[in-house]
């Protein structure tokens, strides 16, 4: 028998992260408190700037945080009540709660059982004389087939929002999440892979008009001081955590390098336990930045307690798609969401982050294999 071992590593480290870069993350911190321009700060319209340059797209628009984004960019399209809006059930739930709180109704189409994004076919057959966005989720932080869904909506006179917020830094073809459709969203949350040290989010777009209605929507529906011409939010992202953005860009792209040599490492490890245990699949004309670096297994739950036991922490990323939970189960009565319903119980995240050392891996995958070799010699 294994000893229960002491905790050996977190499912996110943002300890290590801040080590690194602690010169940086506190000068720019000092900053502001002595600026003390905590509301739109110069500091929001550096990380717009640079995040703009990094993405490629011709506008960035910080927010609140990547739901408030969400709400901004539905909100900057007019989606009303009674509209639909095509997107997966197999997401955060804050994907299609921002389409439901505008009125509106999600509309679930069925995810691949390899990638866990949305499948693609399958959203031509559910657009209806309502449909008026596609809103497809970079999941696990890899875009989904965006010049197949780019090609439908254009058929059809449909824009397409990016849910990035999983994705900030992936590739697809060689361009940028957040920089593939008509508007992309992303998250700063902590654990994302462009983190803050709280609450923060970013809108992407090309177009000028979009850019100009989700800057008023921002704060609240204002175009100049007091006079206010569409209903907003207050949905300003602080100054201080766009100058912990700011900092934290410093080793970004050793980050995203590290991020997808530790998730290719875990798909190397891992391969020979096929069937049993598979990987997510990255297609070959993109990256995933591995939010999640997540694993698919019949016998998901005997193996997250046999980790916990060793003090290896996993999550579920996500256990009970949308169209399951009470407060969605109404919009998705009589679609075919079959391959979210599997994947649900058998999906398992594993601690993913920069600063994972390769002992730590190492040791992570040997109790994934001793496990299985366990079960098989019963
Ligand atoms: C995290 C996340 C969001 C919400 O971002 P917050 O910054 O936590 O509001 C939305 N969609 C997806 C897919 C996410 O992973």
């Amino acid at each position: 028998m294994n000893e229960p071992t002491s905790f050996i590593t977190e499912f996110v480290d943002l300890k290590a992260q801040y080590a690194a870069l602690k010169e940086s993350i506190d000068a720019r911190i000092a900053q502001v408190l002595r600026h003390g321009q905590f509301i739109m700060g110069p500091e929001v319209r550096e990380l717009e700037e640079r995040l703009a340059a990094y993405t490629g797209a011709k506008h960035c628009v910080t927010c609140a945080s990547g739901t408030e984004a969400l709400l901004i960019a539905l909100m900057a399209l007019e989606i009303k009540p009674g509209d639909e809006v095509i997107t997966t059930p197999f997401t955060f739930v804050a994907t299609a709660e921002m389409i439901a709180l505008l009125g509106a109704k999600p509309v679930f189409v069925d995810i691949e059982p390899d990638t866990c994004n949305i499948d693609s076919s399958r959203i031509e057959p559910a657009i209806t004389s309502r449909t008026r966005a596609i809103l497809p989720v970079s999941l696990y932080g890899q875009p989904a087939d965006m010049d197949e869904i780019n090609g439908i909506a254009a058929r059809h006179g449909l824009p397409v929002i990016e849910d990035a917020a999983q994705s900030f830094g992936a590739t697809y073809k060689g361009r940028k999440s957040c920089n593939l459709s008509t508007i992309g969203c992303t998250s700063f949350y902590p654990s994302k892979p462009l983190g803050c040290y709280g609450d923060g989010g970013a809108l992407f777009t090309n177009d000028d008009a979009l850019a100009g209605a989700m800057r008023e929507i921002r704060v609240h529906g204002e175009s100049d001081r007091y006079h206010h011409r569409r209903i907003g939010v207050g949905g300003r992202m602080d100054t201080l955590q766009c100058a912990v953005v700011l900092a934290k860009l410093e080793r970004f792209e050793w980050e995203i390098d590290e991020r997808i040599r530790i998730g290719r490492g875990y798909d190397a490890l891992l391969a020979e336990l096929a069937p049993t245990l598979k990987t997510v699949a990255v297609r070959p004309d993109r990256s995933s930045v591995y939010a999640q670096y997540t694993i698919i297994t019949d016998a998901r739950d005997p193996l997250q307690t046999a980790l916990r036991a060793q003090g290896i922490p996993t999550a579920i990323h996500y256990p009970v798609p949308l169209h399951w939970q009470r407060a969605y189960r109404s919009y998705g009565e009589g679609a075919e969401l079959s391959v979210s319903q599997t994947l649900a119980a058998r999906v398992i995240s594993l601690p993913m982050y920069p600063d994972l050392h390769e002992g730590t891996q190492n040791s992570i995958v040997t109790a994934i294999k001793s496990h299985f070799a366990a079960g098989a010699a019963q």
